[in-house]
């Protein structure tokens, strides 16, 4: 029997434009909806699903887990919080981590150390430069941080306190930085992800990094999407050999389980003191145990290199297949984060691509988005391309 899909809910806010299929159950890279129907997942929930659907060592862990403790309180020591928090610091070289639930608290508690750093330093009013096209969150100081005034529009005023650049342009942020001496910080995504897939080049990153020493400010870097080994490193920004002061992170570094961690370096690790933030649910155990155990299958599968790999292979067999296409701007991205940008607007491909069995997204209107679980076997990503090739030269074919 076919399940009927209403096209609104009737009891939730309808916050989402959906695809109409119901998501029924997962295995590896495969995820069947309520019909029966079979989807290779080229989306993983948004870059959350690291280790794809049902992993065989992941979730015998969460079942222990749940039979263990849940959730404690930050009234008291947690030892997993402990553990995770020296895994992320040995993984990025940073030193301390404040956990949350989600990325855009991340990023919240990013801007307020942000804030605390500026106002120590003697700045009344701190502000921090972003980026244009950047995308940090829908809370009232995320979306005020991010450049799209699609998702501000309608919730105004917005916050005080931000400067925006164009990303890649290292004097736009010297001027920036010459004209308001009361920049504390800069803030940006590695790869921009909902802007569109757009890479920060690696000298880009490297004068930032400069230029943020030279003048004593933060640099913050946006790892929630770009992080946790999508890329082939474990943080993007680690291709570009340099350290960020302040790391949000949140999506994939818990497989599904909804987690969200700041990773501060020496500059930054000691601004926030007992009183001056937190969360309830912040370093709940059973993210804390998901994102323990994430880590470390990724280590013992050696998924970094993997990604690599199989990423590589992607990239290079859509710009095969689709590089010479008249409407195909640029594929961009590394790893198994990827953008495939057309010339024309095509949203319209996240419900075909379902149909014809694929999941996948578009950003910013025109660029397709691949971010599959990270352990895509080099099969899948050939089928992937299958899947998408005709639907994207379907579209070029039709007129606008
Ligand atoms: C998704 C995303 C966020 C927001 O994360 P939520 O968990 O949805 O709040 C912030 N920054 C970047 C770069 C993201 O991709």
């Amino acid at each position: 029997m076919t399940a009927f899909i209403e096209a609104a809910s009737p009891h939730l806010m309808n916050t989402y434009g959906r695809v109409p299929i119901a998501l029924a159950r997962g295995q590896g890279c495969r995820i069947w909806d309520v019909n029966g129907k079979e989807y290779l997942d080229g989306l993983s929930g948004i870059a959350v699903n690291t280790l794809g659907h049902n992993h065989p060592r992941l979730v015998p862990a969460l079942q222990q887990q749940l039979t263990q403790l849940i959730h404690g309180s930050n009234y008291y020591h947690a030892p997993l919080q402990e553990a995770l928090a020296a895994k992320l610091v040995q993984l990025s070289g940073m030193s301390n981590v404040y956990f949350c639930n989600s990325g855009l608290e991340a990023n919240e508690a990013a801007i307020k150390i942000a804030r605390k750093y500026g106002v120590d330093r003697g700045h009344a009013k701190p502000e921090i430069v972003v980026c244009e096209k950047a995308f940090h969150g829908r809370s009232i100081a995320t979306m005020s941080a991010t450049g799209n005034p699609r998702i501000s529009s309608g919730f105004g005023p917005l916050l005080e306190g931000f400067v925006r650049v164009p990303p890649n342009d290292i004097q736009a942020l010297e001027r920036a930085g010459a004209d308001r001496p009361d920049v504390v910080a800069v803030f940006f995504e590695t790869i921009q992800g909902e802007g569109g897939i757009h890479p920060m080049r690696i000298e880009y990153l490297q004068q930032v990094r400069r230029l943020c020493d030279e003048r004593g400010w933060l640099m913050m870097i946006d790892e929630v999407q770009c992080g946790m080994g999508r890329t082939g490193q474990w943080f993007a920004h680690q291709w570009a050999g340099i350290r960020p002061d302040v790391m949000p992170l949140a999506k994939g570094l818990g497989s599904g389980v909804p987690i969200g961690a700041v990773v501060a370096g020496p500059r930054a690790a000691q601004v926030l003191q007992p009183g001056q933030h937190g969360s309830t649910f912040g370093g709940n155990l059973l993210a804390m145990r998901a994102g323990l155990e994430t880590i470390r299958i990724m280590e013992e599968d050696g998924l970094l290199q993997h990604v690599a790999t199989v990423g590589g292979q992607l990239k290079a067999a859509l710009e095969r297949a689709l590089g010479p296409l008249p409407g195909v701007k640029e594929i961009r991205g590394q790893g198994l984060m990827l953008g495939i940008e057309l010339g024309r607007p095509c949203t319209v491909l996240v419900g075909r691509a379902a149909e014809a069995g694929l999941l996948l997204s578009v950003t910013a209107d025109s660029v397709i988005r691949l971010v599959p679980p990270l352990i895509l076997s080099s099969a899948e990503a050939d089928e992937i391309v299958a899947k998408l090739v005709p639907l994207v030269k379907t579209l070029l074919a039709e007129s606008e």
